[in-house]
């Protein structure tokens, strides 16, 4: 069964710096290990890809990325740079890899020009965002005209999590769970609702939001947002589509990145849809062929493992 990866990172020696608040979350040795992987495009990766039966990699640079970058101008050009050089790597492997662009969130017209760049003449299939850039979420009206491209080209933004700005005050004093482990999932979930509430699917109603780590645990909550935005909504907002969930189940796509666990799978599809569910590994910091064999052996219907493993992507992606 051919079998596409939506959440498969890497990283380039010159853009390596910008994760090592990343690299504060993680034991060390681990982290020496994943940046060693991430580092390698198409040797040791190529050879886990076959091992796994993974035909396609859909690549993203690794968290934090270009969104790190503090100058605008350097934002810009790595970002176009780095984004030159996933071309080249597709063109070169044109059944294995494809991609997702970098964008310089930090400059919302110049990010806009670069999705579009990357698109239409470089082929790539959309853009991979890590949470917020310098304290800006997506649904700040400066970042609209980035949905707006989205939209207007036909490609998903795949929200991926980043450290935090700061950190909940609940967290306080358990920096274990800071990172992946917990707060960014909590994270990504907020910043996804945040662009429900914040009226950008009500604005660009065709805009299609991607989010690992199967939906960062949304899927679980969809009756819950609604009952209670029935019961507690005050603030004056206005939702189109009348309930949080019904953004949830047409505008957002999950990937299965990070979980290979069958409950929160059949969740996902039960509460979003078959449609809406699509593979992914988080390579380097999960095993390609631990992903691969949860997707073979998980107990689902066969028709919806096809759309899991590719024809989603392949309609999404236009792969
Ligand atoms: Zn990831």
């Amino acid at each position: 069964m051919r079998t596409i990866g939506l959440e498969e990172h890497f990283v380039t020696p010159e853009l390596e710096g910008y994760g090592a608040g990343t690299a504060t979350v993680a034991q060390p040795g681990r982290w020496a290990e994943a940046s060693r992987r991430l580092l390698d495009l198409t040797g040791e990766r190529l050879e886990a890809m076959d091992a796994a039966g993974l035909d396609v990699q859909v690549l993203s640079l690794n968290s934090p990325g270009i969104q790190a970058e503090p100058d605008l101008g350097v934002a810009v050009s790595r970002a176009a740079a780095v984004n030159d050089l996933l071309a080249a790597t597709i063109e070169a492997h044109p059944s294995r890899f494809a991609g997702f662009a970098a964008l310089p969130l930090q400059d919302p017209q110049a990010a806009a020009k670069e999705l579009e760049r990357s698109v239409t003449q470089l082929g790539l299939r959309g853009a991979l965002v890590n949470a917020h850039t310098h304290g800006r979420y997506l649904d700040d009206p400066a970042l609209r005209v980035v949905w707006e491209h989205a939209e207007g080209l036909d490609v998903p933004l795949y929200l991926h999590p980043a450290n935090g700005v700061d950190a909940a005050h609940v967290l306080s004093g358990h920096p274990e769970l800071i990172g992946p482990m917990w707060s960014w999932g909590t994270d990504t979930a907020s910043h996804a609702l945040r662009l429900v509430f914040g009226g950008v699917f009500d604005d660009f109603p065709g805009a299609k939001l991607l989010l690992g780590h199967m939906g960062e645990g949304l899927p679980y909550v969809l009756w819950r947002l609604d009952s209670r935005w029935g019961f507690h909504n005050h603030h004056g907002i206005e939702l189109h589509r009348g309930l949080p969930s019904a953004y949830l189940r047409h505008n957002l796509y999950i990937t299965t990145s990070g979980v290979c666990s069958a409950p929160p799978l059949q969740c996902a599809l039960a509460a979003l849809g078959p449609d809406h569910v699509l593979f992914g590994t988080d390579y380097p910091f999960e095993e390609m062929d631990v992903a691969t064999e949860f997707l073979r052996t998980a107990p689902i219907d066969e028709g919806d493992r096809a759309k899991i493993a590719h024809t989603n992507a392949e309609r999404l992606l236009k792969l």
